[in-house]
């Protein structure tokens, strides 16, 4: 298969991750399309960096429009990255969130076999969530990892990553893709991670704000979002499908990206600025997330190549700066 001259279409193109995609995806050539919602006010912003993104107005779970979609595009690849991609958001709205981060999926991936069967192979590649794997007994996780999730969040990504195991044992060329947390400057600031960079900023800039969090204690495994995107591109272009656990393999604490953060702002002392608030610890708190990334090295060639602190050390610099 030559690339370079593919179709793709992106679901989620207006998030985190799809920009980075959309914009790596385009370097090499490929023509692009995006999904996006009536109103994304994100869009706009999308096509001044990317101009040449075709976007369709549409969501995810109108089951007609996403099939009339699928067949008029006939896109050699399709990336899944819309839905609730909060675990928070979740807990709010369930059944929301199983319709769109899970059951969706499921015509996704039964049309993209139909235009397979029909002699427009297309290559599928699904964002999962090591959120799937819960309160893991083990660490780290691999892809034989049990799958026992504790969130709505959780659920919903298991549904579709089961799902997208079914039509790869079809034949379709599908791909789940385990991420593990992934950070930018463009994280939203709902987001523990960005609302501690954003803070560092204000309070370096000379605000007296205190910034208050939950379990500082907490532990995950944190990359650089763009590597991330590319490791879902080298899944699509690898002869072979299947699932791959997408992580950095290193733990930090949250006080571990509160204190990069302070110390890239110029603060050593951050301890001041910081208060624990009770009203944050999550429902559930997801413990020792850490992913062996070693098959997706092996298959794949691919390595994380941002250290923690600078990942950190980039976000708090991007407050300074313009909106990219
Ligand atoms: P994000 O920034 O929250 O982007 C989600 C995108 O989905 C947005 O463009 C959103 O559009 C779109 N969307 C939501 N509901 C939709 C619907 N009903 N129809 C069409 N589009 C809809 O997420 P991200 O951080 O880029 O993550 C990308 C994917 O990776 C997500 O599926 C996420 O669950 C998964 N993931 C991310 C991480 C991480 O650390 N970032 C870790 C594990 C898994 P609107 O602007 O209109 O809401």
């Amino acid at each position: 298969m030559t690339h370079g001259t593919e179709r793709v279409l992106i679901t989620g193109i207006t998030g985190q991750d799809g920009g980075y995609l959309a914009e790596q995806l385009s370097n090499d050539g490929a023509e692009i399309h995006g999904l996006v919602r009536d109103g994304d006010e994100a869009a706009s912003g999308l096509l001044q960096r990317l101009p040449q993104a075709q976007l369709h107005t549409g969501d995810l779970t109108d089951t007609e429009g996403m099939r009339d979609l699928l067949r008029v595009l006939k896109p050699s690849e399709v990336y899944n990255l819309a839905g609730i991609s909060s675990v928070a958001q979740s807990w709010e709205q369930p059944t929301l969130t199983a319709e769109v981060t899970g059951v969706a999926v499921a015509v996704l991936l039964q049309t993209a076999w139909q235009l397979t069967e029909s002699g427009n192979p297309v290559r599928f590649v699904q964002a999962s969530s090591a959120e799937m794997f819960g309160n893991p007994q083990r660490s780290p996780q691999n892809e034989s990892t049990p799958i026992a999730p504790v969130s709505p969040y959780g659920a919903a990504k298991a549904y579709a990553h089961h799902l997208v195991g079914v039509y790869r044992a079809r034949g379709l060329h599908a791909c789940s893709l385990i991420l593990y947390n992934h950070e930018s400057p463009r994280r939203p600031s709902s987001f523990v991670t960005r609302k501690i960079t954003q803070a560092a900023a204000r309070i370096a800039g000379g605000d007296t704000e205190q910034l208050a969090l939950g379990n500082l204690d907490a532990r995950r495994d944190w990359g650089w979002a763009p590597d991330y995107v590319d490791a879902m591109v080298r899944a699509a272009r690898h002869a072979v499908p299947g699932d791959y656990v997408i992580a950095t393999g290193v733990e930090h604490t949250v006080r571990d990206f509160v204190a990069a953060a302070f110390v890239a702002a110029g603060i050593d002392d951050w301890n001041q600025y910081v208060r624990v608030d009770p009203r944050f610890f999550r429902p559930v708190d997801a413990v020792e997330q850490i992913g062996d990334p070693s098959k997706a090295g092996q298959l794949l060639g691919w390595a994380p190549t941002v250290p923690f602190d600078e990942i950190v050390a980039r976000m708090v610099r991007a407050e300074n700066q313009p909106a990219e």
